[in-house]
Parts: structure tokens; sequence; C-alpha cells
């Protein structure tokens, strides 16, 4: 129950969806949490369910001045930084053709330059704090492509790179870095979404909670010598083809 006792994590994009799964079970293990979304209403109640030791504070992740109050709002409560999730996200759809600019720059803006902005504006916490985690939300499609999501693949992907350059850089700061990539979960993000999960080799969707637990075990001592690798959690979606399924 205490796998992450005496942390203190911020937690993007976590009013609801996998943030709210991974702020929850950060919290449950002992972490003091501050959840930062736009959405403040459900964020606030989010943080209110988990009771003390949770905040809300609104983050617009493109907004760096908003990084600087949310890092400054984890070290004046709960007296330092150690685990950072960079996890809000958007996406949009339209095959490349009919795929705006204004598209490409909202979900690069949100998606990558979003994760660049929270590095950057928890480096000096995490270092006052000697060392600490950082874990970047990609995606299955931040290894592959899929079509009519230029924009957020190419999110997806930067983020990968962006994992491993800063873990390069932060190593010598015991600030380890790393990078998750769901394949379909069941959130509001994906509720409008058809997938085909025949193609699944656990054949169903994941859960937010289910993403929680690989978040946090890269945000705890346990994962100690692992930074700069990104970590798969599909049901095995990109381990290869289906071509032919067993009834069970
Ligand atoms: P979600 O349910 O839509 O939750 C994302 C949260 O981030 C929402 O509260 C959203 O608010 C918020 N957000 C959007 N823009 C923001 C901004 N500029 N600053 C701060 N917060 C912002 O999505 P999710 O499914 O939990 O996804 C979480 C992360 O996992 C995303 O990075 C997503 O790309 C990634 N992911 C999800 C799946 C999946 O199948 N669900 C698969 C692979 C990767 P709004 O509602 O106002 O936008």
């Amino acid at each position: 129950m205490e796998r992450v006792i005496d942390k203190v994590a911020l937690v993007t994009g976590g009013a609801r969806g996998i943030g709210a799964a991974v702020a929850l079970r950060l919290h449950g293990e002992g972490a003091k949490v501050v959840i930062g979304d736009i959405l403040d209403e459900a964020g606030q109640e989010t943080a209110e369910r988990m009771g003390s030791g949770a905040l809300y504070v609104h983050l617009d992740v493109t907004d760096p001045q908003d990084w600087q109050t949310a890092v400054d709002a984890a070290v004046e409560t709960f007296g330092g930084l150690n685990i950072l999730v960079n996890n809000a996200g958007i996406v949009n759809f339209a095959p490349i053709e009919d795929y705006t600019l204004e598209q490409w720059n909202a979900v690069i803006a949100v998606n990558l330059t979003g994760t660049f902005n929270g590095i950057k504006a928890a480096i000096p916490a995490l270092k006052q704090s000697r060392g600490g985690s950082i874990i970047n939300i990609s995606s299955i499609a931040g290894m592959r492509g899929y079509e009519q999501i230029s924009g957020y693949s190419a999110s997806k992907f930067g983020v990968r790179g962006l994992t491993k350059s800063a873990a390069l850089d932060l190593g010598p700061h015991r600030i380890r870095v790393n990078s998750v990539h769901p394949g379909v979960i069941s959130t509001p993000m994906t509720a409008d979404i058809q997938a085909d999960m025949s193609q699944v080799a656990l054949g169903r969707e994941g859960h937010p909670g289910e993403v929680a637990n690989l978040v946090l075990y890269l945000a705890s001592d346990e994962s100690s010598y692992v930074t700069g690798a990104d970590f798969v959690i599909d049901g095995g979606d990109t381990a290869g083809t289906v071509t032919r399924r067993e009834e069970t």
C-alpha cells in the first residue's frame, strides 16, 4: 500500500480517463498528488474524491506559466516534486490530404509541446528532490502508423524521441524518463471510436487502471534502473497479426 510513500506527483490531464486512474493509484500507494487539467470541475471532483493529500490546479499544458504555477503548488503544498506524469492529450481525425494545419498545430501543441513544457518546468524541482521519475504517456500510435491520425501519430512518435533524449540529459541528475504506449483503453477519448478488437491478442480493450499499474511501477523506486525505455501496454495489439482465433 505504500509503493510511492513520501513522494509528490503531478499528473496532467488528471481530471478523468487514464490520468484520473493514475492519480488515484499513486495516491492509494501513499503519494501526495497534484492533478492538473483544463476541465476544472471534473478535476476538482477527482481531487476531492481522493481526500487529503490531493490538490487540483488549472493547468493548460501548452502554457509555460500554468506549468510554473502547478510546480510551485506541488512544492509549496507538499514540500517538493518527485514524479511527473505527462498524460494530457487530444486526438483529431482526417485523412492526410484533408488534415488541416490547424488540426496539426492543436495536437502537436498539447501532446508534444505540452510534454516538453512539463519536462522543462519540472527539472528544477526534481533536481531539488535529488532525482525523480518522469513518465510520458505516448501511444501505440507512437510505435506504428494508423490511418486518419497523422498529427496524433507524429506527436506520439515525438514524445517517444523526446523521452529518450531527455533521459540521456537527465540521467546524471538521477531523473529517469520513460514513455508508456497504451493500445485502446476505455476512456472518454475512445468512447465514440469503434475499435476492432479481433486483432488484439487478449481480444478486449484495456482499462485505465491497468495503465495506472504500469505508471505506478515506473513512478516507484522499483524501477530504479529503468530509463529511456518505452513500455507497450496494448493487450498484444502490436505483437503481430491475428489470422485465426479459436472460440473459447
Ligand atoms: P481523456 O479521457 O480525453 O483525458 C485526457 C484529459 O486531458 C482530459 O481531461 C482533457 O480535457 C485533458 N486535456 C486536454 N487538453 C489539455 C491541455 N491542453 N492541458 C491539460 N489537460 C488537457 O483521454 P485518455 O484516453 O485518458 O488519454 C490520456 C492520455 O493517454 C492521452 O495522452 C492519450 O493520447 C493517451 N492514450 C490514450 C489511449 C486510449 O485508448 N484512451 C490510447 C493511447 C494513448 P478535455 O476533455 O477538455 O480535452
